[in-house]
């Protein structure tokens, strides 16, 4: 007996996934216009980024297109998104939940301020790069391979090992970054 889908039910399951791939494809699309909601889409929206062609970048420029109908993101480098946002820019950023765990721990191992963050939208906060690297597969995305850090194959190994440690640090990062802004 096969594993299926735990969503749909169907036979067809993705290697490294729980779902098949149409209904990861789904999951995706809807978690990253939850965290689009309330952006109206007649304003100008720009995705900041430190790589034009990462796995993130262009992941969210197509999910963006894709949700949002006719709107088309800028990709901007990171330090003009400030800038931009100041001047009525939805300005979004592209980090996935690996991004947001590595920043918790970096923040704590080298005591660090990590990213300034601007007025941002993370479009991409609660999905895992694994689920984003899927996703990439199946709609043929092309992108810039970037090398993993040992941080970053770390957490990854933890989490194949663990499934759910990733996003346990991104939902703690999202938290400390809640309290501190009060
Ligand atoms: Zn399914």
């Amino acid at each position: 007996m096969g594993k299926t889908c735990n969503r749909c039910g169907k036979r067809s399951m993705l290697e490294g996934s729980e779902h098949c791939g149409i209904c990861l494809c789904e999951i995706i699309e809807k978690r990253a216009e939850k965290s689009l909601a309330g952006t109206s889409p007649t304003r100008k929206l720009a995705i900041a980024s430190e790589e034009k062609f990462s796995l993130g970048c262009v992941a969210a420029s197509f999910i963006v297109q894709n949700t949002s109908k006719h709107v088309k993101p800028r990709i901007i480098r990171l330090p003009d998104a400030e800038r931009l946002a100041e001047n009525g820019t939805t300005v979004l950023t592209a980090k996935c939940s690996d991004d947001a765990a590595i920043g918790l721990l970096q923040h704590f191992l080298s005591r660090d301020a990590g990213d300034k963050e601007c007025h941002a939208i993370n479009v991409l906060e609660s999905i895992t790069e694994k689920e984003l690297e899927l996703y990439a597969a199946i709609k043929r995305l092309k992108y810039a391979k970037a090398k993993k850090d040992s941080l970053k194959q770390g957490i990854q190994a933890l989490q194949s090992r663990y499934p759910g440690t990733v996003e346990a640090l991104a939902r703690s990062s999202r938290k400390i970054n809640e309290l501190m802004k009060r």
